[in-house]
């Protein structure tokens, strides 16, 4: 069972720092590692390093130690903070989320799923049989999701390469009754290098096991066996004409990804009929129709007319891909959608039920720097813009609130506001997603260095953009190629290169309607759009930059009526390794978490809050006062002789119900004195 820790392994929360700064951050965060010490808070978050080995610490007893406590009665831990979140859904109706970030390899999907797991075990203790149901499926649809979407990356064996938002209802009683799944951006795998994704479907990148379809040959050597990912697709509902359409979907992304083309005196030809064949006998249509998606456009002309353009050898390449990576994309939110249909609450009374509450868990890759830096960088990086303003507003404005309901005074202190970068990004017919849409949607040829020079024009006057052309003294970035980000956790340099295309929906509608003209129903299914005509695709449409950022906008909307805890994940090493803690790579990472930053926001107010009666329960047998029996007059009289006696007045404020406590020292002085009774 887990009990308190003495000081020899560090402060348990970093808000306990003497002084906040790096350096006393990174020699507690060092020590904790070195003594096996995994997880630290910073309030009613964690910090959690990558221990690369198995700890001991998610058994039973692990669980049932964390139950129902408060967060300082026990060492740090994922769990401390699942059921914080769950106490506070639960008695106090709220919907919370959990907000886990982090670099690749740095432990979010296992944290995502420690936390999962301790909910499903602490909720339905009478085992209802529909109530465990739910429950199977929710931690199943984790298992699928990784089968399809997880690849061996060499910064992380088992790396996400979507990020992953699941909300999970509940209902009056806390027992689960369904959930949701968002998906965001599905990283562009398939372009190139994508062996190893396809091996962790467990397919061979073998022609002869292209027929697994028919015979069922698959490798089975992988994280998920085949078998483990059937059952789960069986668990979740899947039917065999859906699981073979999904099969049937992956030999033909193997299939393209090998097929060639040629240019025979000015015509294209495919390389290898059979394959084509082979396409489409996977994809239920005729070959005459697989070699003309491949080979030839359909455009509308000027005056409405429409004809049949054929592609150069690189378009018909392009093409493919592009195609090869939407065949992907599919597939990962057809079957997201359908575990969403299997999950989703059905026939919920509220008035009969009474509130259905949620608690959300977020698994999202944290800020990206690497040495090239291009557009999925961008992305994600103003993701974590989005997610830090998110964090400054409901930590900060929720807790004005309460402090404004319970009559205590608010005392500023200075943090900074990231809000200022969020414009830089997503202002409309400012910031950079703007510029960078106008460029893709301007007729002619708009190159990513005229795009730069538009973005320089518009924001070279922005504080927290540069590039070399406005900084022509900074050799560290290109000419015409380069542009610079100072983001909130630090400085980003992005290469323009491949903006544009990567902006753009590059997928011809000729593939679309290939697609939905399928005669297997799941494969149409996927294709709703394919039906339109050449003349009825709308002329705009939306850029990839803008659907992701709608997507993120959508997800802060759902985050922000919720109550936050944040658990901050850190890689300690790029080896691998249980025993060595780089300090400039965890360093590094420390800054761009903008953990500094956390610990100041949370030592700006009071971290801890705490009802009179309940203070007094748990923590009358430390005063002469009030033990055994408080002879003072209101619960509060009480609380106020017990925090007296042990001399942290200063560290507390006095609300209308409620104690407030600024520092978790006084409330672990307090269990420690408790637990030595
Ligand atoms: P990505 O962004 O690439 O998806 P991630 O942050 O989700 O990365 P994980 O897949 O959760 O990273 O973790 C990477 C590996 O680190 C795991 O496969 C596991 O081997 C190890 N690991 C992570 N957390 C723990 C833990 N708490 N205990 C033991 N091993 C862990
Ligand atoms: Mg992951």
């Amino acid at each position: 069972m887990a009990v308190l820790e003495g000081l020899e392994f560090g402060k348990s929360d970093f808000v306990l720092l003497d002084e906040v700064n790096i350096e006393q951050f990174m020699e507690n965060l060092k020590l904790r590692f070195e003594k096996a010490r995994i997880y630290t808070f910073i309030g009613e978050g964690v910090v959690s390093v990558n221990p690369y080995k198995q700890m001991d610490i998610y058994g039973k007893e692990d669980i049932n130690a964390y139950r129902g406590r408060e967060l300082y009665e026990n060492p740090p831990h994922l769990y401390a903070v699942a059921d914080a979140a769950y106490k506070a859904m639960k008695r106090r109706a709220k919907d919370t989320c959990i907000v886990v970030s982090g670099e690749s390899g740095a432990g979010k999907t296992e944290a995502s799923k420690y936390i999962m797991q301790y909910i499903a075990a602490i909720t339905n203790p009478s085992q209802r049989a529909e109530v465990e149901s739910v429950k199977n499926v929710l931690l199943k649809s984790n298992c699928v999701l990784e089968a399809f979407g997880n690849a061996k990356t060499n910064r992380n064996d088992n790396s996400s390469r979507f990020g992953k938002y699941m909300d999970i209802n509940f209902n009056f009683n806390g027992d689960p009754t369904g959930g949701h799944i968002n998906n965001y951006l599905l990283e562009k795998l398939l372009r190139g290098g994508s062996d190893d994704m396809l091996k962790s479907l467990h397919l061979h990148n073998d022609p002869a096991n292209y027929v697994y379809t028919r015979d069922g040959a698959t490798s089975y050597n992988d994280r998920y066996s085949h078998n483990a990912v059937l059952s789960a697709l069986n668990v979740i509902g899947f039917s065999e004409e859906e699981i073979h359409s999904i099969y049937r979907i992956l030999g033909t992304i193997l299939i393209l990804g090998n097929l060639q083309f040629e240019t025979d005196r000015e015509s294209v030809l495919v390389v290898g009929m059979e394959d084509v064949s082979h396409i489409a006998e996977l994809i239920s249509t005729e070959p005459n129709n697989v070699t003309k998606s491949l080979l030839y456009r359909t455009v509308a002309t000027g005056a409405g007319e429409v004809i049949e353009k054929g592609h150069s050898e690189k378009e018909a390449c392009f093409g493919r891909d592009a195609f090869t990576k939407a065949l992907y994309e599919r597939l990962f939110g057809w079957i997201v959608s359908r575990i969403n249909a299997v999950i989703e609450v059905k026939d919920y009374n509220p008035v009969l039920h009474g509130k259905n509450t949620v608690i959300g868990v977020l698994d999202i890759y944290g800020f990206e720097i690497f040495d090239n830096n291009s557009f999925e960088q961008f992305c994600i990086n103003y993701c974590n813009e989005k997610l830090q303003q998110l964090f400054i507003q409901l930590i900060l404005c929720q807790e004005q609130d309460e402090y404004k309901r319970e009559g205590i005074t608010w005392q500023h202190i200075d943090y900074f506001n990231n809000q200022i970068i969020v414009d830089l990004v997503e202002q409309p017919h400012k910031g950079i997603i703007s510029v960078l849409d106008e460029a893709c949607l301007s007729v002619g040829k708009v190159t990513d260095t005229v795009c730069l020079e538009s973005m320089d024009a518009k924001l070279g006057q922005h504080p927290h953009y540069t590039s070399r052309k406005l900084a022509p003294s900074d050799k560290t970035m290109e000419f015409h190629r380069d542009f610079r980000i100072r983001h909130y956790a630090g400085d980003v340099t992005y290469s323009v290169e491949g903006f544009l295309d990567k902006n753009k929906d590059p997928l011809f509608q000729d593939f679309k309607r290939l697609m939905f003209n399928s005669s297997n129903p799941v494969m149409k299914e996927m294709w709703p759009d394919g039906q339109l005509s050449i003349t009825e695709v709308t002329k705009r449409p939306l850029t990839a930059a803008t659907l992701f950022k709608n997507s993120i906008v959508a997800l802060v909307e759902k985050l922000s009526c919720k109550e936050p805890y944040y658990v901050r994940c850190i890689k300690p090493n790029d080896m691998k390794s249980p025993a060595l803690f780089d300090d400039a790579r965890c360093q590094h990472q420390v800054a761009y978490l903008g953990l500094l930053e956390n610990v100041r926001v949370r030592r700006a107010g009071f971290a801890y809050r705490q009802a009179y009666t309940r203070f007094l329960q748990r923590y009358k047998m430390t005063c002469e006062y009030t033990w055994p029996n408080h002879l003072m007059g209101t619960d509060r009289e009480a609380v106020e002789a017990i925090v007296t006696q042990h001399g942290f007045q200063d560290d507390v404020a006095y609300g209308h119900t409620k104690l407030f406590v600024r520092t978790p020292k006084s409330l672990f002085t307090l269990e420690q004195e408790r637990a030595a009774l």
